[in-house]
C-alpha cells in the first residue's frame, strides 16, 4: 500500500472504497495528489488558530491537507452524500477537528458552525463559484466572517476577479471583489491535475478582506452601477447607465468623470464615487 502523509488511505483507494465515481452536475474534478493539496492548504497562511470553512469537500483531498496542516477546526459542506461516509472516516482520524455538514451551500451557509477567525478554503464546484464568492463579498455588514478567503476557479473567472482597468477580464466581478478585498491569484493548476481532466486550466485565487472598503459606498448602489454599466461595456456610461437616475449627464459629471467614458476605463474608486452621485440623485 501507497504511504500517505496523514496514514490514511491514499485517494485512489478511497474513491473506489465508496464508489466516488465523478459526477458533472456536481461540478466534480478530484484533486486526488495530496502534496498538490497540501500546497494549497500551506498558501491559505496559518491555520492553527483559525477554523477553515472547506466547500465541497468530496473524497477529501483538500480537507485532509488543512487538518494535516493543523487547522483547529475545518467545516465542511458537501452536496453528494456518497462522500459522506468516506469524510467520517478522515474526522474520526481528526477527533473534533472535522465537521461535515451534508447539503447544498447555496442554502446552507455553515457560519453559525464556526467560530472567528475564520479562513475560506475550496476547490469549488465551478457551476457555483461566482454565486458563492459574491455573496461572500456582499454580506450585510462589512468586514465579513472570514478573513482570506483561498479559492479554486476557471482561470478565465480568476483573471476577471483580479482584473485592472483597461483589460477585456475587467468587469463586475473585478470591481465587487477588489472593493472590499485584495486579491491575487497564487498558483495555475493544468487540467491534468484533476481527475477527471476538466477541459480549461484553473487558478487558486487568494482574497484577503480589507477592514473597511476602499472607498465609502452604497453596496447596492454600487452593484447597481456596475452592473449596467458592463451590461453595456461597449458603449458610453451616458447611454449604458440610461434610466438608472434622473439628470444622468450632470450626476455622472458631478462624479468627476466623463459622460462619454467606457466601463472599462473607470477604476473602483471612480465607481463609488459614481455610484453614489447617483445614489444622491
Ligand atoms: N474538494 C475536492 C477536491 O479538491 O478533490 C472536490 C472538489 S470538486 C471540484 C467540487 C465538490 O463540490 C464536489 O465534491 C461536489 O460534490 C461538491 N458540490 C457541488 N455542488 C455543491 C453544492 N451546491 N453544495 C455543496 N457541495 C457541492
Amino acid at each position: 500500500m501507497v504511504a500517505t502523509p496523514d496514514g490514511l488511505p491514499p485517494l485512489r483507494q478511497v474513491i473506489l472504497k465508496h464508489g466516488l465515481w465523478a459526477r458533472k452536475a456536481l461540478g466534480q474534478n478530484f484533486l486526488l495528489d495530496l502534496n498538490l493539496t497540501s500546497k494549497i492548504a500551506r498558501q491559505a497562511g496559518d491555520l492553527t488558530s483559525h477554523d477553515v470553512l472547506e466547500i465541497g469537500p468530496g473524497p477529501g483531498g483538500l480537507t485532509r491537507a488543512l487538518l494535516l496542516e493543523g487547522a483547529r477546526r475545518v467545516v465542511a459542506i458537501e452536496q453528494d452524500s456518497r462522500c459522506i461516509a468516506a469524510l467520517a472516516e478522515v474526522a474520526n482520524h481528526y477527533p473534533g477537528r472535522l465537521e461535515v455538514l451534508e447539503g447544498d451551500v447555496l442554502k446552507l451557509s455553515g457560519t453559525d458552525r464556526l467560530q472567528a477567525p475564520v479562513r475560506i478554503v475550496a476547490n469549488l464546484p465551478y457551476n457555483v463559484g461566482t454565486a458563492l464568492l459574491t455573496r461572500w463579498l456582499s454580506p450585510p455588514a462589512w468586514p465579513p466572517f472570514w478573513e482570506t478567503a483561498t479559492l479554486m476557479f476557471q482561470k478565465e473567472v480568476a483573471n476577471r476577479i483580479v482584473a485592472a482597468p483597461r483589460t477585456r477580464a475587467y468587469g463586475r466581478l473585478s470591481v465587487l471583489a477588489q472593493w472590499r478585498a485584495e486579491a491575487r491569484v497564487i498558483m495555475n493548476i493544468p487540467p491534468a491535475a484533476f481527475t477527471p481532466a476538466p477541459k480549461v486550466t484553473s487558478a487558486v485565487v487568494q482574497l484577503r478582506g480589507l477592514p473597511a472598503p476602499r472607498l465609502a459606498a452604497d453596496a447596492a448602489w454600487l452593484s447597481r452601477t456596475v452592473a449596467k454599466a458592463f451590461g453595456q461595456r461597449r458603449k458610453m456610461l451616458r447611454t449604458s447607465l440610461k434610466g438608472i437616475a434622473p439628470n444622468l449627464e450632470d450626476r455622472i459629471t458631478s462624479a468627476g468623470i466623463k459622460p462619454t467614458g467606457r466601463a472599462e476605463d473607470l477604476s473602483v474608486e471612480e465607481f463609488c464615487l459614481l455610484s453614489e452621485a447617483l445614489r444622491r440623485s
